[in-house]
């Protein structure tokens, strides 16, 4: 499809899922791909096994919401490969609850984790990005984030909030060469959605004008065409990949 050899690539997140399944197309793709997330056994796993298959890996333990350990992180992999080409801002929570009872707590942790992980990460590749006038930065946001959902008006603003930032971030960058783009899956079958109740994950299929859920992959794809070189001329857009769910 796309050739990605030669680039080096984070994806925050990486160990399973969506992020998973990103990591693993940007290596088939012929990425160098640096798998983060909080556990670190977890996401090493992952990275032995995007090898294993082939691709070029490197797991490491980074929880986006620590600004010290995402700079040295980052740091450690620009000391080994001097560029970071691609950044794909993908680890996210939920704590769901109506807002009347949502704990002031469940609202920290969500938009810490969802926003200001993206804010952290995206910040520490700048810097290198600029030097080498160039780079991808996709930011995963949600279907919630764009039509708002009931129950989640803390992961709704958080990913309304990404929708923002990249925004602006893209018109800031986009003499340096930079794009900044946002990938917005709709109700994607992963842990995240297995999470829910049957009834509820029937109720939002029954939405989906496509008539079936999504795949990891078929986000992944999206992410992957935002990180070529021939998407050069696009930044500050939404991608939607929701089956025609929300237009
Ligand atoms: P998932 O299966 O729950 O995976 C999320 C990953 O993020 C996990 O590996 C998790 O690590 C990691 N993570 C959580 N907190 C983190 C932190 N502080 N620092 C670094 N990594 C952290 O979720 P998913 O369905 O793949 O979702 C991936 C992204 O797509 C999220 O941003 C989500 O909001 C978005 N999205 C998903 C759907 C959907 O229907 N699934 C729809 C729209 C948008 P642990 O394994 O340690 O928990």
């Amino acid at each position: 499809m796309f050739d990605l050899t030669g680039k080096v690539a984070v994806v925050t997140g990486a160990s399973r899922g969506i992020g998973r399944a990103i990591s693993e197309m940007l290596a088939r793709q012929g990425a160098l791909v640096a798998l983060t997330d909080v556990l670190g056994d977890a996401v090493g796993q992952a990275a032995h096994e995007v090898v294993a298959s082939g691709g070029k890996a490197e797991g490491y333990a980074m929880d986006v919401t620590d600004t010290a350990g995402v700079q040295a992180t980052i740091g450690k992999i620009l000391e080994r490969h001097s560029r970071v080409d691609i950044l794909v801002n993908n680890a996210g929570i939920v704590r769901d609850n109506v807002a009347l009872r949502l704990k002031r707590e469940d609202w920290d942790v969500v938009l810490n984790v969802n926003l200001s992980g993206t804010f952290t990460c995206s910040q520490a590749v700048l810097r290198a990005m600029m030097r080498q006038r160039g780079g991808r930065i996709i930011n995963i946001s949600s279907v919630v984030g764009q039509m708002g959902n009931a129950g989640q008006s803390n992961y709704a603003a958080s990913k309304a909030g990404i929708i923002g930032f990249s925004k602006s971030l893209a018109r800031e960058l986009a003499v340096r060469g930079i794009t900044v783009n946002v990938v917005a899956p709709g109700l994607i079958d992963t842990d995240m959605t297995r999470g829910l109740p049957e009834s509820v994950r029937n109720e939002w299929a029954s939405k989906v004008p496509i008539g079936r859920l999504g795949t990891a992959d078929d986000v992944a794809s999206a992410v992957c065409f935002l990180a070529t070189d021939e998407a050069s001329y696009i930044s500050g857009q939404v991608l939607a990949v929701n089956g025609a769910m929300y237009t």
